[in-house]
């Protein structure tokens, strides 16, 4: 193993920490995965890169990692309240699938973006509803251990009494009186014994069709609890690193420590990281915001904020431009300076292949590989790798340009500082981009050409025309949909 000085931001320290594996040599590692009730948009793209760059560095470090980043797929309770009807449930209820079926296809539609972006698969992908026996058993030993209590076919987390024993909320830094004030007053026909308590098992409404026998009534588990569960079957009682997006810290996370704490006696994670936010043009993403971007319409370019379609690796390339721990605003005008940088990056690749060896250098290369190593090893400093490859770039296009000469040894160096930085931990991919960008552009030209032509044999009333552009296109996969702003094309 090769000798480093990896420090990252414990956010449960808050400060940098070198890290340490509990086990010599190897890394157990957790991120909460998606909730598969809707296609994947880009609030899934930072933390799956965010942490997709931490596989692959302690990789390149030499460590054996196992990375288990979980499934959503039942009772996802909602963030602020532990009630109500299962999103996927109510999904399927309305499209009349099977849940199963509804998972299935969310899924399948994450992983392709999630291959789009270059993010390398993890170890194990534990599904919540493959877990449930397990959760049970969880639930038992927090009961056993007097922290949970039943109330009518249902099993509460204690907040206030774990409170009085450790300490609830010293990840997110919030404390339990204001919390307290914060939340509505019982109403006397709440389960709950104070409302802070939080659902560890909820029983199911007759309506309610993803259900599971347990000791206390036919339910569900809560959602803070499939991580907990899966977290500790797979890593072991204590684990090298917890990851997740800054909106998870509170309540998802504190909860998550106050169950391990509670059925084992101590926390299971060593270091708690998490990535932060993205805003579009400086607002929260959000459905009511309507700049709530889906992954494949990036791709593509058909939703009405775009501009232009991105490609995956100008999204990729956009978010490791920035530090995991700052703020990104996705706008037009960044992304397409995102899309000229990657453009300059691919460029420098590309002249370092063509680059014809000189019997000595005429330039002293500094050593790039300390200062990427540096960068990463400085809690995955990404924006300095960058600037150190750019910084590269300018001797590889200097001596392309025939103002100076480099050595067959340097020419190495570079190439390997490239391959190793570029292309293995930054996961950028150097070939057929542009291909890929022009047939993307080429493709939505083509299909609004088709569209144009459609909306002209409606005008003339060529209803045969119309009618066999759209039938031909449904047949090639395509929805095609008049609404009242135009007509709307997507591809099934
Ligand atoms: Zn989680």
């Amino acid at each position: 193993m090769s000798t480093h000085n990896l420090c990252i931001y414990n956010t449960l320290s808050r400060t940098k920490q070198p890290f340490k594996p509990i086990h010599e040599g190897h890394v157990g590692m957790y991120v909460c995965g998606p909730t598969v009730y809707g296609d994947a948009h880009l609030g899934h793209a930072r933390p799956a890169i965010t942490f997709d760059i931490l596989f692959r560095y302690l990789r390149s470090l030499g460590y054996k990692v196992r990375y288990v980043r979980n499934i959503t797929d039942v009772g996802h309770l909602e963030h602020d309240a532990d009630s109500g009807e299962d999103k996927i449930a109510k999904k399927a209820r309305l499209e009349e699938l099977e849940p199963m079926e509804v998972v299935q296809h969310y899924l399948n539609t994450y992983h392709h973006d999630m291959d789009a972006l270059n993010v390398l698969p993890p170890s194990i992908e534990p599904h919540a509803s493959g877990h449930i026996i397990e959760q049970i058993e969880y639930i038992k030993k927090i009961i056993d251990a007097g922290y949970a209590y039943e109330s009518k076919g249902s099993v509460y987390f204690d907040v206030e009494k774990y409170n009085r024993d450790h300490n609830y909320g010293k990840l997110s830094g919030r404390n339990i009186e204001d919390l307290i004030s914060q939340t509505r007053a019982l109403d006397g026909q709440d389960e709950k014994r104070n409302p802070l308590d939080f659902a560890l098992w909820k029983k199911a409404a007759p309506e309610h069709i993803m259900h599971w026998p347990s000791p206390w009534s036919e339910g569900f588990p809560g959602w803070h609890l499939e991580c907990s569960t899966m977290g500790t079957k797979y890593l072991g009682d204590t684990f090298d690193i917890h990851g997740g997006g800054m909106d998870l810290m509170f309540p998802h996370h504190e909860c998550e420590i106050a169950q391990s704490v509670a059925a084992q006696g101590h926390d299971a994670v060593k270091y708690w990281m998490h990535n932060n936010m993205i805003t579009i043009n400086g607002k929260k993403m959000g459905k009511s915001y309507n700049n709530f971007i889906k992954l494949q319409e990036f791709f593509d370019g058909s939703h009405p904020l775009l501009q232009q379609a991105y490609s995956p690796m100008v999204i990729r390339f956009f978010i490791l431009q920035a530090h995991y721990r700052s703020t990104v605003d996705f706008s037009n005008e960044a992304l397409q300076a995102a899309e000229k940088a990657l453009q300059k990056m691919l460029d420098i690749y590309q002249r370092l292949q063509t680059l014809t060896p000189a019997d000595k250098s005429s330039v002293q290369l500094p050593d790039f590989d300390a200062k990427a190593a540096e960068a990463m090893d400085d809690d995955l400093n990404t924006p300095q790798v960058i600037a150190v490859l750019f910084e590269a770039g300018k001797i590889i296009n200097s001596a392309t340009d025939g103002n100076a000469q480099l050595s067959a040894e340097d020419i190495d160096k570079l190439k390997h500082l490239f391959d190793k930085y570029l292309i293995d931990i930054m996961g950028i991919r150097v070939d057929n981009n542009a291909d890929s960008d022009n047939g993307v552009k080429a493709y939505h030209g083509a299909v609004d050409l088709l569209m144009e032509m459609r909306a002209n044999a409606k005008a003339n009333k060529d209803w045969t025309t119309s009618d066999l552009i759209r039938d031909r296109l449904a047949q090639l996969g395509f929805d095609v949909k008049d609404t009242k702003n135009g007509v709307e094309w997507t591809l099934r």
